[in-house]
């Protein structure tokens, strides 16, 4: 890699040559974009000498924090003993299976057995073949409609930006792909109040959507539902405590298969191992990336139901065409097998539940007293403030959705603290390592950057 070449040397040919993701190029000058060089616990440097907070554990991933050289170790060893080998064609490898083992015991009882990718996205794919291939097995091929809802996010392939009910990401490419029909969310703040019903009342009418889906396309049209325990980047959504037990009964009721997507809410974030397990639900199908790694290496896959892996052992199953070369990469598992015994040595899944969490959760809570705080909520380490313009009229927004959000964003990064803005809230899902102390000059910041948005607002 170069050395010692300027911070302004670097955006130039970042601006040049690379293409990002969800970025509006045209409008993304040379000097406005940034580096980062360097990240240990909870901290970031870039180029330009800035130390930074990490509130979104780089992309809701990092949980076991930055520059944690046990994995690092873990996958060099691998590396020298097997950088590389398939999984195709009867073959495995030893992390690949001691990885397998090792989600099925923290995976609810009757989930046990991985399929693998390299990201969330590409999970999504994967259980987008499998669900309708489950049924095509089970010699009910006309089930193929996935219903999912609106402001999910599930990936950006075709079929994750499809099965996501992002409308942005549909207006693109001609998406999404038929069989798939989105429901709406159980969004309190942001359409429930409009309703007149009480947050209770609006949990269980926004879940008998899914009812009401079923009953007008055909239970035996509907092969499954997808759902995120808490939609993550469509704005931190906590659905009204009476949703999924609800949602629940429901899935109980019908025949149809139920997807967990655990990208964002598996591997502590909620204070459980699982979204699922949070929220008491019984998924089929847990699509997992991000914190199985902490993002030091890409893996992603999906940990299936017992009654899905009988299906798929069937005679009559046969080959399932499917797959990636990087299907259960060694190095990557060995980074996972070195992320799932730092959370377990070091109880991240506990103190989320009974110590960082709740700590972390009151202050936040505080931040929610604030003028231009609308609502405050978090689950775990995962939260969301919502910015309204008139603190003692919540049913008020501010005009020209997003540009409030994003300016407590740049405040937000300016301080020291990257948040993340979604439409005109504040997003925060740091490392599940973070000390109290850091938590605390964590919400110092964010009351710093809500002051300064409100002063530039004035
Ligand atoms: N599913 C959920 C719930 C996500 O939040 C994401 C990414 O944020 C994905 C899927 C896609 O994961 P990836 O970006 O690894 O493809």
């Amino acid at each position: 890699m170069r050395v010692n070449v300027s911070s302004h040397d670097l955006k130039v040919s970042d601006h040049a040559h690379h293409f990002h993701p969800f970025t509006d190029h045209g409008a993304l000058g040379v000097d406005e974009r940034r580096v980062i060089s360097r990240a240990d616990g909870v901290w970031l440097w870039d180029t330009d000498g800035n130390r930074i907070m990490d509130g979104m554990a780089g992309l809701w991933c990092v949980n076991v924090g930055h520059g944690r050289n046990e994995i690092v170790e873990a996958v060099r060893a691998q590396m020298s003993e097997l950088a590389y080998y398939n999984t195709f064609f009867k073959t495995s490898h030893p992390p690949v299976i001691e990885l397998s083992e090792k989600i099925a015991e923290i995976a609810p009882d009757h989930m046990n057995m991985v399929v693998y990718g390299s990201s969330g996205s590409d999970a999504n794919d994967t259980v987008f073949r499998m669900v309708r291939t489950y049924w095509d097995v089970m010699g009910k091929p006309e089930k193929k409609v996935i219903i999912s809802r609106k402001n999910a996010y599930h990936g950006s392939t075709v079929a994750g930006a499809s099965l996501g009910g992002m409308g942005g990401m549909h207006g693109q490419g001609g998406l999404p792909v038929p069989g798939i029909h989105h429901i709406d969310q159980p969004y309190w703040f942001g359409e429930g109040m409009k309703t007149g019903m009480s947050e209770e009342e609006f949990g269980i009418w926004a879940a008998r959507e899914l009812d009401r889906a079923i009953e007008e396309m055909g239970e035996d049209k509907i092969a499954a539902f997808i759902a995120e325990p808490i939609q993550g980047a469509g704005g931190v959504i906590v659905p009204p405590a009476s949703y999924w037990p609800e949602v629940k009964k429901i899935l109980e009721a019908r025949d149809i298969l139920f997807v967990s997507d655990e990208v964002i809410c598996g591997f502590g974030r909620t204070g459980e191992w699982f979204g699922a397990d949070y929220y008491g639900t019984k998924p089929d199908f847990m699509p997992i990336a991000k914190g199985l790694t902490s993002g030091y290496l890409p893996l992603g896959g999906v940990i299936i139901s017992d009654r899905v892996k009988e299906v798929f052992h069937r005679s009559e199953a046969g080959e399932f065409y499917h797959g990636y070369t990087y299907s259960g990469h060694p190095a990557a598992c060995a980074a996972a097998l070195a992320n799932l015994e730092i959370m377990k040595r070091e109880n991240l899944v506990g103190r989320v539940k009974n110590d960082i969490g709740p700590f972390m959760q009151k202050l936040w809570a505080e931040l929610g007293e604030h003028d231009l705080v609308g609502e405050a909520r978090m689950v775990g380490l995962v939260g969301a403030l919502e910015l309204v313009p008139q603190k003692s009229d919540l049913s008020r927004r501010f005009d020209n959705v997003g540009r409030v959000g994003t300016i407590a964003r740049d405040h937000s990064f300016k301080n020291g603290l990257v948040m993340r803005a979604v439409r005109d809230s504040l997003i925060i899902s740091p490392p599940l390592v973070m000390s109290e102390e850091e938590a605390s000059e964590m919400a110092a910041t964010a009351k710093k950057t809500l002051d300064d948005t409100w002063k530039t607002l004035k």
